[in-house]
């Protein structure tokens, strides 16, 4: 069994054929698909898997606090497992591509500031937009 559907049960939720296939799809997603996403790979192992049955149950995963839904600016939600250890992401708004990272500077500076303000960080989400340095030297050089 893998980890979302161990969560689900543990959260006393009705695993359905079609919630097992979705939940291990997502726990061997290393990336953050959206629910088109999802339904590719998922009806790609059950063709009677829907759309609609894709966006009601990572809206329930969602709603059990197993999935995290991320909005990274281009009009898709974006769904990974809740990590069991924090980490941000950097977006590239080129490619889209998503890069995960940890930074204990960081995470010390956010506490400090919640605590200057007279708040104890509960949570925090941090993304960063960026462009790949570089850009040309990437390119595969032609002769
Ligand atoms: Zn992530």
């Amino acid at each position: 069994m893998d980890r979302i559907e161990k969560l689900c049960i543990a959260k006393g939720l009705r695993m359905t054929g079609q919630r097992r296939v979705i939940a291990r799809v997502l726990s061997t997603s290393a990336d953050h698909p959206d629910a088109e996403e999802l339904y590719r790979r998922a009806s790609a192992v059950d063709k009677n898997i829907s759309i609609a049955t894709v966006y009601r149950t990572v809206r329930l995963f969602e709603d059990a606090g197993i999935l995290e839904r991320h909005d990274f600016r281009d009009g898709r939600s974006r769904y990974e497992e809740v990590p069991s250890e924090h980490h941000d992401h950097l977006i590239d708004v080129v490619s889209g591509k998503v890069i995960e990272f940890q930074n204990e500077q960081i995470e010390r500076l956010q506490r400090e500031i919640a605590e200057k303000l007279g708040y104890k960080l509960v949570d925090h989400r941090l993304e960063l937009y960026g462009v790949p340095l570089n850009r040309d030297s990437t390119e595969p050089t032609k002769g």
